[in-house]
């Protein structure tokens, strides 16, 4: 953090195996408002501090108060209370990675959603220190399975969120339980009346701390602004960004929970390793999330500013502002997931062009310029891969690896062919490339609106263009197609109509999934259904014609994959025949995933051609009877 402070972790009087944790994790120095808080906690004192995100609230309350904790005791001494169940984990660590070299040391995050059965176990355990949000807290008080009576310490976190969350009643109550005599720290962005409130009724004499809005996190983000507007054009533009910016992790926000899925959805289509953070997802989900998030399992995370609040994950090196934020204060947060504990960050500020205005209100807010930037051609993604190949090169003669083997085979082949060792490196470098070609292929005109249900599909949700345009531009002619030129020229068993399904490939649906759900919940036998075909986020279905409504409506209500397949009628397509179950027409519309991270392939271009293969992805040609 702040390198100005001349105060050093072992001019704090904290105890040796602090000092070694803080060692062990890399901590330096301590920044400002560790510098401030630490000796007054350790004092006994009352403190207030005032500072924004980032600048290492967590320890300047966690180091002082483990300081002063006593192992011996079984009761909980400190209770910190946090708004979200996301904040109460992320302390619960904090407090663990610090006190790893304390023995009989317990720490336990208590909040909703998790069952009451494994706190109570936990709490057995007997627990020095609890984190937890106020609703869960109130709940384990009333159950008397909390026991506050020998609570020395407490700690408001986020404050102003907590009474942004409308939690303040319940901090107020959780308060007045707790013995007269003990500590308080409160910890608040901004300090509102009912917060001041609070400090006036429980807090004994508080030394305000207060950091200068100007964060040193924000110092060390390199803020960008790309003007864009429109769907396809912002999709189109966040492609791009991912391949040719420079990251270890992102955090992308948009403003709805529908939205994080949906791009979510569409980055896994394009082979990225992403997912949705939001408040629809449980508990369980939101913390798998972020862990596989943080240990690189997952490179990308769309969230909403709820879900994301306070979210600290340090590989987070790019945020980019899909959705622009709706007040300053919600942006300087945004980007305050990046550039965490000193390092440096870049933030990427989508801007439809009559949103400009918000744009001087940011520069304002966070005294920092915001750069316009231009959205990266695709010669700038072109050079990009030959850089990232060249990059790869490097790497691999720099490397251990020895090569030897191959040296010695290129020579043989070389003499063997009689071709020169610049032809064969070219040879051979074409094959590498091949996945994804260096020199991205011009993008595909347009193609004329057709009656082809995945038109219809992409029509119907105002979203066509990139998705076609681009990943799909090169594939094979069109005329290969089984649905292409044979209509009407195959009778089908009997007469079949065609029905759309909202559950897709992007949901891992399977035909046999589809067959199975409809066949057990319609009652339709299995060879009455005809051929079913995924698309990414929908599918198709084939079903005898006249289906009684009632039964339509059924099938309205299965659930596939977690998803309702609202079924509907696709009006002017042929069916083609229940012969043809076949679910991938086509091999190539999206691409592989190879279960690398980071990869950034298939974003910009069309170039991807092969499969991940398995049933319902071989393309299969209609029979001709
Ligand atoms: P805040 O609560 O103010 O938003 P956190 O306590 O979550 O900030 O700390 C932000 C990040 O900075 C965390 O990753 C934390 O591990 C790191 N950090 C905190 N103090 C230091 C320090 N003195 N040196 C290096 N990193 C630190
Ligand atoms: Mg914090």
């Amino acid at each position: 953090m702040s390198d100005t402070s001349p105060v050093q972790f072992t001019d704090l009087n904290l105890p040796e195996p602090i000092l070694k944790a803080l060692n062990d994790l890399g901590y330096e120095t301590p920044s400002p408002i560790q510098a401030e808080c630490i000796p007054l906690l350790q004092n006994g004192g009352d403190v207030l501090g005032m500072a924004q995100t980032g600048t290492g609230k967590t320890a300047a309350f966690a180091l002082p108060l483990l300081s002063n904790i006593d192992t011996a005791l079984t009761k909980p001494q400190i209770l910190v209370l946090a708004p979200t169940r996301e904040l109460a984990i992320q302390v619960a660590e904090a407090f663990q990675a610090y006190s790893r070299h304390m023995r009989g040391f317990h720490v336990l995050p208590i909040y909703g959603g998790q069952s009451y059965p494994i706190q109570l176990k936990a709490l057995k355990r007997n627990p020095q220190v609890i984190v937890g949000t106020p609703g869960r807290v109130i709940d384990h008080i009333n159950r008397g399975t909390l026991d506050l009576s020998g609570i020395k310490a407490l700690v408001l976190d986020e404050a102003d969120e907590m009474l942004r969350m409308g939690f303040i009643d319940d901090v107020e109550s959780i308060l007045s339980k707790t013995p007269e005599k003990r500590q308080m720290a409160l910890f608040s962005a901004t300090m509102p009346d009912e917060i001041r409130r609070i400090t006036k009724r429980f807090m004994t004499d508080p030394t305000a701390v207060k950091i200068a809005t100007k964060t040193s996190t924000v110092e060390n983000i390199e803020q960008k602004c790309l003007i864009i507007g429109g769907l396809q054009a912002k999709l189109d533009g966040l492609t791009r960004i991912l391949e040719t910016e420079d990251y270890d992790g992102v955090i992308i926000f948009a403003r709805t929970k529908t939205m994080t899925v949906e791009l979510a959805e569409k980055l896994e289509a394009r082979g990225y390793s992403a997912a949705a953070l939001n408040g629809d997802l449980n508990q369980a989900m939101r913390e798998r999330t972020v862990s596989r998030l943080k240990s690189g399992q997952l490179d990308i995370v769309i969230a909403t500013d709820v879900a994301a609040r306070g979210l600290d994950v340090p590989r987070i090196d790019l945020v980019i502002n899909y959705d622009i934020p709706t007040d300053t204060e919600s942006y300087v947060h945004r980007i305050g997931r990046t550039g965490r504990a000193g390092r440096k960050g870049t933030a990427i500020l989508f801007a439809a062009p009559r949103e400009r205005r918000l744009l001087k209100a940011i520069e304002r807010a966070t005294r920092q310029p915001l750069t316009m930037m231009e959205l990266p051609s695709r010669d700038d993604v072109t050079k990009k891969r030959i850089a990232s190949f060249r990059d790869d090169i490097v790497k691999m003669l720099a490397g251990d690896e020895n090569l030897d083997f191959y040296k010695n085979l290129t020579a043989q082949l070389s003499e063997e062919l009689e071709v020169s060792e610049l032809d064969l490196a070219s040879a051979l470098l074409f094959m590498a490339q091949k996945e994804k070609p260096l020199v991205l292929p011009p993008e595909a005109p347009r193609r004329e609106r057709s009656f082809r249900e995945e038109d219809r599909g992409r029509n119907d949700r105002n979203d066509r263009g990139g998705d076609r345009g681009r990943d799909r531009g090169d594939r094979p002619e069109r005329g290969e197609r089984p649905d292409r030129g044979e209509r009407g020229e195959r009778r089908p068993a009997a007469e079949m109509e065609v029905f759309r399904i909202e559950v897709g490939r992007t949901d891992g649906v399977q035909v046999k999934n589809i067959v199975g759900a409809i066949a057990n919940e319609a009652n339709i036998n299995s060879r009455n259904i005809g051929g079913i075909r995924l698309h990414d986020d929908y599918s198709t279905i084939e079903l005898p014609k006249g289906m009684p409504s009632e039964q339509l409506q059924q099938l309205q209500q299965v659930y596939v994959c977690n998803k309702a397949l609202r079924m509907s009628k696709l009006e002017g397509v042929a069916a083609e025949g229940r012969q043809e179950r076949s679910s991938a027409p086509r091999d190539n519309d999206r691409p592989a995933r190879d279960g690398h991270r980071g990869q950034r392939r298939d974003t910009t271009g069309g170039e991807r051609r092969e499969s991940t293969g398995g049933e319902e992805r071989r393309p299969r040609r209609p029979r001709r009877d």
